[in-house]
């Protein structure tokens, strides 16, 4: 069990009103984690205290170098009161992914879920109660070495930070368009893709206002070397339902290991809906759309759970999809892994916390 020192605030904030629609990664909660590393000393002083502006050098290593990490999971409120965490061990298990990537020392993955718990119980309060709304949960971490130089630092701070949010779809599933990208890139085999790290975000940057400037809410990213071969949207894996199977891109190093692309890949593996995970063309896509068999196709990450998709837009082509509907299976997903989620429906793969 990590030692966790609880210094609570003596000004609690007032809690967002039922009036207030919650809008998302805008208001934050009474308090925050912080533990910190040294070499040497491994991490410690693990503590909660009140949520506030932290001091460091201008010089600390992650303002210059980006050697930092994030993470992003929900906490919901069952209808029985209870709160419930969604497949944490899977977000530590990331973290400790991405660490290895970037060279920031790993930490204990059941620290590092008793850190959230503890954190989250601290706040519960906050948890929201509407439908479709939860407790966004943002842990992170950074280098702090006051050191103009490219190397690891010796020094982090690990902090978690807890944002509640509204409903996603707030009227229901409701499709998104989007944009194929074919002149940047954000990612190649080899290099940070798979991990959970500010670069892979800032270079996605330029291209997701290109997108928002023409109508797409996100970017569809290519694979960087043949510009041809499917990877993921901004912050979603991507599914496609062609004749009856589901394809998702595999994971090949530059796309991000989801842990809502988990869930979805066993529940269909339960099902009996044949998956694939393979490498996927955009020509086999655009074929498959001009040949009638592309059925559905969303993209899946913990913000909105399902994301149908209703337009692509690649080159020069417009392709809709599903043209004002939302699939079946987009819906059973949503339904499924949200029942889950908020505790309605039987747990039977223990997922949530
Ligand atoms: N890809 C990227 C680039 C993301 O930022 C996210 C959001 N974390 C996802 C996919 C979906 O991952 P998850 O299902 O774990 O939220």
């Amino acid at each position: 069990m990590l030692n966790i020192r609880i210094e609570k605030t003596q000004a609690p904030k007032e809690l967002p009103t039922k009036e207030n629609p919650l809008k998302f990664g805008t208001i934050f909660t009474d308090h925050m984690f912080i533990m910190n590393y040294e070499t040497g000393k491994g991490w410690h002083d693990a503590r909660i205290v009140p949520y506030q502006p932290i001091a460091l050098e201008p010089s600390a290593m992650v303002f210059h170098y980006g050697q930092e990490m994030f993470e992003g999971l929900k906490a919901y409120r069952a209808d029985d009161g209870r709160t419930l965490l969604f497949r944490p061990n899977k977000n530590a298990e990331r973290t400790n992914r991405t660490n290895r990537r970037i060279c920031i020392p790993e930490i204990d993955e059941n620290d590092y879920i008793d850190a959230i718990k503890a954190l989250v119980k601290v706040d519960e309060a906050w948890v929201p109660t509407k439908p479709g709304t939860s407790l966004y949960i943002r842990p992170f971490i950074i280098a702090t070495d006051p050191f103009l130089g490219v190397r690891p630092s010796d020094t982090y701070m690990f902090m978690i930070i807890l944002s509640p949010v509204g409903a996603y779809y707030p009227e229901g599933l409701n499709p998104v368009k989007i944009w194929i990208e074919d002149d940047y890139v954000r990612a190649v085999k080899g290099g940070i893709g798979e991990a959970k790290t500010g670069g892979n975000y800032v270079a996605s940057l330029k291209s997701q206002v290109k997108a928002h400037d023409a109508g797409y809410s996100q970017v569809l990213w290519l694979d960087g070397v043949h510009r041809k071969y499917i990877e993921e949207v901004g912050a979603m894996n991507i599914f496609f339902k062609i004749n009856g199977t589901v394809v998702t891109p595999m994971l090949n190093g530059s796309i991000l290991p989801g842990v809502t692309r988990d869930s979805v890949i066993q529940l269909c593996k339960n099902w009996g809906i044949p998956v694939e995970e393979k490498r996927i063309s955009i020509d086999e896509i655009f074929e498959a759309y001009q040949n009638g068999t592309l059925e559905e196709v969303f993209g899946t990450g913990t913000a909105a759970v399902i994301s149908p998709v209703g337009e692509l837009r690649w080159e020069d082509h417009i392709m809709p999809v599903k043209t004002g509907e939302i699939g079946e299976l987009s819906q059973k997903l949503y339904d499924t892994i949200t029942g889950i989620q908020l505790g309605k429906l039987e747990d039977n793969n223990k997922w949530t916390v």
